[in-house]
């Protein structure tokens, strides 16, 4: 089965809206619901006047609806952004048009609408099966909501979609999360994203961490549940692909993530949105109230730029292609940098490999299972600033 990966660049919509804000999250959005209309408007005026910053030649061949919370749109306010990214930039006529949605905000008949306006992927963040896990995380939906919105997304059509899952929480058990790994493949989603629980600072399980209020799981615990999710992953058929993502085939790799991983241009919309097109990176204010007053006086709301130097370039990609289990390809790197990778990085390399945390196969080097679980701490040895 071929891979879905593609050097066609890839498009982002932030939507920066929330019912309620879950309290491990650190994602930029806000519960004023009131200001989606004037959002949807600013933000085809950024996609407008943005036609500039298109890629000369390219045909974008994904398009993510990310937040937030995108399903908080309505399906005719989904419509009118996708008609005017098609009416500013060239898109691909295969491409991968996912929507994240939050089972808590989806009425019965929003399925099929929209699927109709044109999105062929469905990302659900379901985080748990477990109501009291769902309750913990401040999460606005039941387990038997995520149940009804997986069932209602194959009646409406969707034969691609996505489940995000959250594992590690305080207190929970290994046999709880084998669980909600199990409820999720009773669905067969195309693809899982199972994320270890992380307490961001600023987020309220960050402050209720460092008050003592609620404690994080032992080390050791962390190890056992991330070798629990690739062994239950992997005798349930869902490949690991990067380090939080599985798929049933490599055909349902998502296309527009890679695209981030693997360095592929990508043109970022919505507060807080980021870009990234050759050596060059930039994102919008992270605040929808000088979003909207940037972009009602036609003004880009850019307020943050940079050039990557070479050295980070080559940084950026080790530690971007080390995070995907196919690892990072020796002659691509060669080629890109002028320099062996094995050469220029051969006394970290070889303690790697002398510690069974790497190894180097068909022309790639890649972490093992072992490497994968202290992937942050290998990949600071690689930093040469
Ligand atoms: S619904 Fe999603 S984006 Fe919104 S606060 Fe919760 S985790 Fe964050």
């Amino acid at each position: 089965m071929q891979a879905n990966i593609s050097e066609q660049p890839g498009l982002y919509l932030h939507i920066p809206f929330c019912e309620q804000k879950c309290a491990y999250c650190d994602f930029y959005s806000l519960t004023e619901l009131s200001l989606r209309d004037r959002f949807v408007d600013a933000l085809c005026r950024e996609i407008q006047l943005s036609k500039q910053n298109s890629i000369p030649g390219a045909a974008f061949d994904t398009i993510y609806f990310g937040g937030g919370t995108p399903s908080l749109l309505s399906a005719e306010q989904i419509s009118k952004i996708l008609e005017t990214l098609h009416s500013t930039f060239t898109i691909s006529q295969q491409a991968e048009i996912t929507l994240e949605a939050n089972p808590g905000t989806m009425e019965q008949q929003m399925y099929g609408d929209f699927f109709a306006a044109g999105v062929n992927r469905l990302s659900l963040g379901v985080q748990s099966f477990n109501d009291d896990e769902l309750r913990f995380l401040g999460r606005i939906h039941d387990a038997a909501q995520a149940r009804s919105a997986l069932r209602r997304a194959r009646q409406a059509g969707f034969s691609n979609c996505s489940l995000d899952l959250i594992f590690a929480l305080p207190g929970q058990t290994l046999p709880s999360w084998k669980k909600n790994m199990e409820e999720a493949f009773a669905f067969t989603p195309e693809h899982i994203s199972a994320y270890n629980l992380i307490f961001e600072p600023g987020t309220p399980f960050y402050n209720r961490l460092q008050s003592g209020q609620i404690q994080g799981q032992p080390e050791q615990n962390e190890i056992d549940f991330w070798n629990m999710t690739l062994d239950v992953m992997d005798s349930n058929g869902y490949e690991a692909y990067e380090v939080s993502n599985f798929a049933r085939s490599a055909a349902f790799y998502s296309r527009h993530n890679i695209k981030y991983w693997l360095h592929v241009p990508y043109l970022g919309f919505g507060p807080s949105a980021h870009s990234f097109h050759k050596n060059r990176r930039w994102s919008n204010v992270r605040s929808l109230h000088r979003y909207l007053a940037d972009l009602e006086q036609e003004k880009l709301p850019v307020d943050f730029e940079e050039r990557l130097d070479a050295s980070t370039l080559e940084f950026e990609h080790i530690l971007l292609r080390l995070r995907m289990y196919a690892g990072l390809h020796l002659r691509e790197f060669e080629r890109k940098f002028g320099v062996s990778f094995l050469e220029k990085y051969k006394s970290e390399i070889n303690g790697f490999l002398n510690r069974n945390l790497a190894e180097t196969i068909n022309g790639y080097f890649k972490l093992t299972r072992k490497g994968m679980l202290i992937c942050d701490e290998i990949l600071q040895d690689f930093y040469r600033p």
